[in-house]
């Protein structure tokens, strides 16, 4: 289990199962489980891939959306004492009429948590290429580190409407591409089958949703995901991959 430094999240209650140690705080009203994440960099050092306004409304009003709303679908439940990783792979086990609340919001919740993670300023952890592990794990799937980014960039672009691009890894350490719409993510394989993609772990996420880009990119989804190669962070990327394999 990797567990992300703990920042300001308070009392981190994590499963064997997490990726996340941020995934739920507990305090001692059990209120607000989910809380927002701070970005590991500030809001202006993605740019000029990533513009500080796009980052300001994204995590402070996208995000904090879905972890209010989150919290609000699962108050009152058994699943508000779980971690929001527990809550995307169990979603089968949450009460029908709290189903799309839930999955769109705590599915939200974790995407972004891991977006905000698996990027870093460009040229200062940012950008080049995965190494170790990982690398060898990617050419052994695709063939090179291009013919990754060919595939990621084809399942980024071709997402219609909103979603994800996702590189996962299955047990074994084998690793695949695939995407997924709105905010559902592999992790949901249970609940929601195909529309989770490849069911795998995801260790990186590229957020496709127009709200991601267009302020900066308008309509220009291609431009927005080749330029977000220099701000990833591929020894984030290589952690979450050995924690997960
Ligand atoms: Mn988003």
């Amino acid at each position: 289990m990797l567990v992300f430094p703990l920042r300001n999240y308070g009392k981190v209650s994590a499963s064997e199962n997490d990726v996340f140690g941020i995934s739920r705080t507990c305090n001692l009203e059990n209120t607000m489980p989910f809380t927002l994440p701070n970005l590991p960099y500030a809001e202006n050092a993605l740019e000029p891939h990533i513009d500080a306004k796009t980052m300001e409304i994204h995590r402070g009003k996208h995000h904090n959306a879905y972890v209010t709303n989150a919290n609000k679908a699962l108050e009152g439940t058994p699943m508000s004492e779980w971690s929001a990783e527990q809550v995307c792979r169990r979603l089968k086990e949450v009460p029908a009429d709290k189903m799309g609340a839930v999955r769109n919001n705590a599915g939200g919740h974790w995407n972004h948590s891991l977006f905000w993670e698996v990027m870093a300023p460009p040229g200062k952890g940012g950008g080049g290429e995965p190494s170790g592990d990982l690398g060898a794990a990617i050419n052994a799937a695709f063939g090179s580190f291009a013919g990754f980014k060919e595939k990621f960039a084809a399942a980024a672009t071709g997402r219609f409407g909103s979603g994800w691009a996702w590189l996962c890894v299955q047990k074994g350490g084998k690793v695949e591409v695939c995407s997924t719409a709105n905010q559902d993510n592999p992790l949901m394989k249970d609940a929601i089958g195909d529309a989770a993609g490849c069911g795998g772990l995801p260790i990186l996420g590229l957020d496709v949703w127009e709200h991601a880009y267009y302020l900066n990119y308008q309509n220009r989804r291609p431009d927005y995901v080749t330029a977000w190669w220099n701000v990833v962070n591929w020894k984030k990327v290589g952690e979450l991959f050995a924690s997960g394999k």
